[in-house]
């Protein structure tokens, strides 16, 4: 039996204002107040962990033991079988550059790892996003979502982001980056997670 959320103030522990809005939407149903990181005037923690639920667990509790409030943390990234489950953890990092991210290098970086790898396809993939809801207790409710699917070459489609243009989810025709964002938050990764949380937590 996971804890129910029973508050009425939700701290959503990201820097980023995109994630903040689409968590919002998604727990306004349910009465729900969502206040971000950047408004609590909270440090980034470092991410030290070598799984998405160790990275989820630690800006979770770091936000929650901070602000005395209940707080949700995300960390998603791509997983790619022949890479031994590279980038993953380090999806992000595969893109920094010292003028800001590049993800068309990230996406190259997998595309030349393959080919130097001499890796059959298909080249299977699964994009992963872990929620975490932890309370100033120290308790936490763990929620992971994943979408399989396969990285293809060359890039297609400029909507999404990150690595989008090269994930073509299973059972689709088309990449995450040629679908519009209505389409992809049906069956992303992300919806997995979220779909989770909520009947985990709020669905009372
Ligand atoms: P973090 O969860 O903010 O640490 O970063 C996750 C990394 O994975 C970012 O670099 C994202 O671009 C990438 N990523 C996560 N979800 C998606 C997605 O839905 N599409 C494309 N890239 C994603």
């Amino acid at each position: 039996m996971t804890r129910a959320f029973d508050g009425d103030t939700l701290l959503v522990a990201t820097h980023n204002n995109g994630k903040l809005e689409e968590i919002s939407a998604l727990l306004a149903d349910f009465g729900v107040s969502v206040v971000g990181a950047k408004a609590m005037d909270l440090p980034e923690p470092e991410e030290t962990g070598t799984t998405f639920v160790e990275n989820a667990r630690i800006k979770a509790h770091a936000a929650a033991q901070a602000t005395g409030l209940p707080a949700l943390a995300d960390d998603s990234g791509i997983e790619i079988d022949a890479l031994d489950k590279a980038p993953g953890v380090y999806t992000a990092d595969w893109a920094e550059t010292p003028n800001g991210r590049d993800f068309v290098m990230a996406m190259t970086r997998a595309h030349d790892e393959l080919v130097a790898k001499g890796a059959p396809e298909p080249w299977t993939a699964r994009f992963c996003c872990t929620l975490v809801l932890a309370w100033p207790d120290g308790h936490d409710e763990v929620f992971p979502g994943t979408m399989e699917g396969r990285v293809v070459w060359p890039m297609r489609g400029d909507q999404g982001h990150g690595y989008d243009p090269i994930f073509q989810p299973q059972g689709h025709d088309v990449t995450f980056g040629q679908m519009d964002r209505w389409q992809k938050n049906r069956i992303s990764h992300r919806a997995d997670a979220f779909a989770r949380l909520v009947a985990g937590c709020f669905d009372r």
